[in-house]
């Protein structure tokens, strides 16, 4: 760990955000990325809906990022894509100035046949790399606690070290309150050959039925003394923050301490949370 890092100040974060569908849940995603800059993030990147929903929203989201002087990843879904149509919005990215990609696989809504010429994340990820060699960085979904779809543990730390050998540059993870769990992970998948940089991705906390809600969805694990605790407060929304900041907080700081690369931060959209862990942690 470096001195910068020690003291917090200089340490690498990234936020992410996700398109926003209203004119009113623009203005306001401008007001939080302003208040977040002040943060100097490495990259700010943006989600992408499964099939290509939200392709529109974004590019556009990822083009004001760049706008505004900040280096901005668009994550990039395959499910359902063909070869061609990924050929082509990659030409997209790169006519825009985008130099980061999170390359994933992405879920279709129920009721949707998965169709396409990709089936993995590694696929999408052997076909940038074909396609553009060096043009992007690729950074990957990691799961320390295990995607919810994933034959078994071992197989999942398998398709995990395919994407980086597939071509990925580094990765993020599914949000986790557990950090034996990437600590674990990290210690898996050095011994099976891949060393790229993992940053946890933070979840604060803001909403407890809503934390509880995406969790259950992406496989997310809330440890039974936070979720006992949410569940006393009620309808508590500040004793809720305040809990949800000191939980995130010690679990950024336990991070930090033990060496991670960086922090990216899942903000929902919102800046609050994220600049008072960030300002708790000196960052
Ligand atoms: P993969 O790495 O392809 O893995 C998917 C499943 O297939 C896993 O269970 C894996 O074990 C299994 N698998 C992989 N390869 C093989 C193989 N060869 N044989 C058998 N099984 C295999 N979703 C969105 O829709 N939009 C987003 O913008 C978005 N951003 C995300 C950002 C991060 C950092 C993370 C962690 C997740 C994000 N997701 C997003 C969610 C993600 O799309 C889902 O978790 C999806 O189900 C898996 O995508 P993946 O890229 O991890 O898939």
């Amino acid at each position: 760990m470096n001195a910068a890092n020690a003291q917090g100040i200089g340490f690498p974060v990234s936020f992410e955000f996700f398109p926003p569908k209203t004119p009113e849940g623009a203005d306001k995603l401008r007001v939080a990325r302003q208040q977040l800059y002040a943060l100097h993030p490495d990259f700010c990147s943006v989600t992408y809906g499964a099939g290509g929903s939200t392709q529109e929203g974004t590019f556009g989201t990822v083009r004001e990022i760049l706008a505004e002087g900040v280096s901005a990843a668009s994550h990039f879904s395959c499910i359902g894509a063909t070869r061609q149509s990924v050929r082509e919005q990659l030409a997209t990215l790169k006519a825009m100035g985008v130099k980061r990609l999170v390359a994933l696989r992405g879920d279709l809504p129920s009721g949707y046949g998965a169709g396409g010429e990709f089936h993995y994340a590694s696929d999408l990820v052997a076909f940038i790399r074909a396609e553009t060699g060096r043009d992007f960085h690729i950074e990957v979904a990691a799961y320390p606690e295990v995607h919810p779809q994933a034959r078994s543990p071992e197989a999942d730390l398998e398709a995990y070290v395919a994407k980086v050998q597939a071509g990925a540059d580094s990765a993020i993870t599914q949000y986790f309150y557990n950090s034996d769990a990437y600590f674990r992970f990290i210690e898996d998948t050095q011994r099976l050959g891949a060393e790229v940089p993992v940053v946890p991705g933070i979840m604060p906390i803001g909403s407890s039925t809503q934390l509880m809600r995406f969790s259950d969805a992406c496989g997310a694990e809330i440890p039974r003394w936070i979720r006992l605790r949410l569940q006393a407060f009620g309808d508590d929304t500040a004793s809720i923050k305040a809990f949800g900041l000191d939980v995130v907080t010690d679990l950024c700081d336990q991070l930090r301490s033990a060496g991670v690369p960086a922090l990216h931060f899942y903000t929902m959209n919102q800046s609050a949370a994220t600049l008072e862990i960030c300002r708790r942690l000196g960052i």
